[in-house]
């Protein structure tokens, strides 16, 4: 059985998971409406992501034996400046996600929980990917300006990522 602090801890988590769904999510649609469609596609991959990312919390606390609690979403923001905006906005994002992540370790630590541990190694990682994504666009999008021939082009490079599921989801 699990502890139910680390329960809570990892419920917590997973609705964070689902916040930053809702987030991507929302700046897809944002994209979307504004005739970026590789952009808005991007996003849209980032969304399922996050997706697979709460149900391999989900799975890990099922197969525990604890309980799964979702808690309410809370509202995310529904426009961005540009799209370097919208990927500063990404890095910010997974750093605090990193932060809590790293707290979940060394709670998982501190209760000598070491399934819970070697569960958020896979997250660790993860999250150094996740913030390389979003630092080499950042430079990318900062690099380009506002030249229209580099934004179409990057637009065109970022319709062209396609979805993933995760091997941690099959675990
Ligand atoms: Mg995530």
């Amino acid at each position: 059985m699990i502890s139910n602090k680390i329960q809570d801890a990892i419920n917590a988590q997973i609705n964070a998971e689902f916040w930053s769904a809702y987030l991507y999510l929302s700046m897809s649609m944002h994209f979307e409406s504004e005739g970026r469609t590789g952009i808005a596609n991007w996003f849209k991959i980032q969304f399922q992501e996050e997706q697979a990312h709460a149900q391999i919390f989900i799975n890990y606390l099922n197969q525990r034996g604890g309980r799964v609690t979702l808690m309410p979403i809370d509202a995310v923001p529904t426009s961005w400046q540009s799209p370097l905006d919208a990927f500063k906005a990404t890095l910010e994002h997974e750093q605090k996600v990193t932060a809590m992540i790293n707290a979940l370790f060394s709670l998982a630590e501190s209760e000598n929980d070491y399934a819970t541990r070697d569960r958020l190694s896979w997250f660790v990682s993860e999250q150094v990917e996740e913030e390389d994504n979003a630092r080499q666009l950042i430079d990318k999008f900062s690099l380009i300006g506002d030249n229209g021939m580099g934004l179409y082009m990057l637009d065109q490079e970022l319709g062209s990522r396609v979805y993933n599921a995760p091997a941690a989801l099959n675990e």
